[in-house]
């Protein structure tokens, strides 16, 4: 088989992928990387099908905007991987295609075939060092596929500086000529089966992770659900911050609920529980995790350097929703609502997360009989009575006022 047929069966499976990923897309728009390979595989298949179309098209199209095609198909792939791994596009991608358009305005290197490899080898070279030097950057998972495919990308960035240099010493006058030709090729190919896997491999991780997300999130709130708040028990007992040796855990129930949504309707009674979730996130902020137990019962489980400061975070909650006003409707009075919570604090070392449940259970009951919108301390000895006008320190915290817009989400 010659080069030139070699080109255009490349082209064809690139274009193949390109379709395949724009319809891909189409299924699901959010997947801007799927957009940005799809672009790249195009943009790569066009230019390879021009190039190897030498002969049959005019020079312009085939010679410069053919290889400009097949450079911004790498870049369309480089800016893909920035998108995967959640980071801004850079300008910098744009480098190889600029040397080669800048190039091709000087006679010199325009008129002849060896200048023209030498400089779109170097440009190539650059174009797949961008991108092994992406893959390894980020250290979003599949590690060990990232690292094997950085490899194959440095492997061609190596080829292409190779030929390029070769270039002027053997000087080619056209494809059959080439320097290094067979490598060059079985590099190539090599390359786009191992990225084509790759890619696979990524946007199968991204799908599991998006799963997962889902698997432990609370639809109406956005918080975690009760297993993705058991599941990160482990983690918060294996990672304390300095000085903070205790684990609390607080459980929240909003009072009487039930009358909310009976008097104002269910829409009414989600935007409380919105609201609730927005704010006891906020106070508790890096402190610690909040998740939703199930209906009107959340709970948090704080890091803590004593049960004092479990207290005051667990009461800051409290009164901050109690002095919150919920928007109900553009015409309609904000209302309030108060909540109980049960609070159990335990040393890290001993601290279980069925023992911490049950005892906070416990001390939410106590709550509750105490008249609700009150918070109860149970240290496994003494169940206490802890909120009242004294606990000042909450008081003069702020809340920022949940956004209105949010409340039908
Ligand atoms: P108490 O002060 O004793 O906790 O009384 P309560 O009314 O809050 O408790 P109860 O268990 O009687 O009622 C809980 C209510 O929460 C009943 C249920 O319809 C409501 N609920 C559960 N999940 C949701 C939800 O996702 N949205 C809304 N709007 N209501 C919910
Ligand atoms: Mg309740
Ligand atoms: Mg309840």
């Amino acid at each position: 088989m010659d080069i030139k047929t070699a080109m255009l069966l490349w082209a064809v499976e690139s274009l193949t992928l390109a379709v395949l990923l724009l319809a891909m897309w189409f299924r699901d728009r959010s997947m801007k990387v799927v957009l940005a390979w799809s672009f790249g595989f195009a943009a790569h298949g066009t230019g390879i099908a021009l190039v190897g179309a030498r002969g049959f098209v005019p020079d312009t199209l085939s010679i410069i905007l053919g290889n400009q095609m097949m450079l911004f198909g790498i870049i369309c792939w480089c800016a893909g991987m920035q998108l995967y791994d959640g980071k801004k596009l850079h300008a910098m991608l744009l480098l190889p295609l600029i040397i080669w358009l800048a190039a091709m305005q000087v006679h010199l290197i325009n008129a002849q075939f060896w200048t023209r490899v030498l400089v779109f080898q170097l440009c190539g070279s650059i174009c797949y060092g961008m991108l092994g030097y992406l893959m390894l950057r980020a250290s979003a998972p599949p590690r060990g596929p990232r690292r094997i495919f950085a490899g194959v990308c440095a492997l061609q960035a190596g080829t292409m500086l190779v030929t390029a240099l070769r270039s002027p010493i053997v000087r080619p006058q056209n494809f059959t000529e080439l320097p290094n030709v067979t490598l060059y090729t079985v590099i190539g190919i090599f390359c786009l089966v191992s990225g084509i896997l790759l890619g696979a491999q990524l946007l199968m991780a991204r799908g599991e992770e998006r799963l997962r997300q889902l698997v432990i999130t609370d639809p109406l709130t956005g918080v975690l659900n009760r297993r993705g708040f058991l599941e990160k028990f482990d983690d918060m007992r294996q990672r304390p911050p300095a000085g903070k040796l205790m684990l609390a855990l607080a459980i929240f129930d909003l009072d009487h609920f039930k009358d909310i949504n009976d008097r104002f309707g269910h829409v009414c009674g989600d935007a409380v529980l919105l609201a609730f979730c927005h704010l006891a996130q906020e106070q508790i902020g890096n402190r610690g995790i909040f998740g939703r137990l199930g209906g009107e019962e959340f709970a948090g489980l704080l890091h803590v350097a004593s049960t004092e400061e479990a207290v005051e975070l667990t009461e800051s909650i409290r009164l901050a929703l109690q002095r919150l006003p919920i928007p109900t409707g553009s015409n309609l009075p904000a209302i309030s609502a108060t909540v109980s919570a049960g609070l159990t604090a335990a040393p890290l070392m001993t601290a279980g997360i069925d023992q911490l449940l049950a005892v906070a259970d416990r001390a939410l009951y106590a709550a509750k009989s105490a008249g609700r919108n009150s918070t109860v301390l149970d240290d496994g000895m003494t169940i206490a009575v802890v909120s009242g006008q004294e606990l000042r320190p909450a008081d003069s915290q702020t809340v920022t006022p949940f956004p209105a817009q949010t409340l039908t989400a």
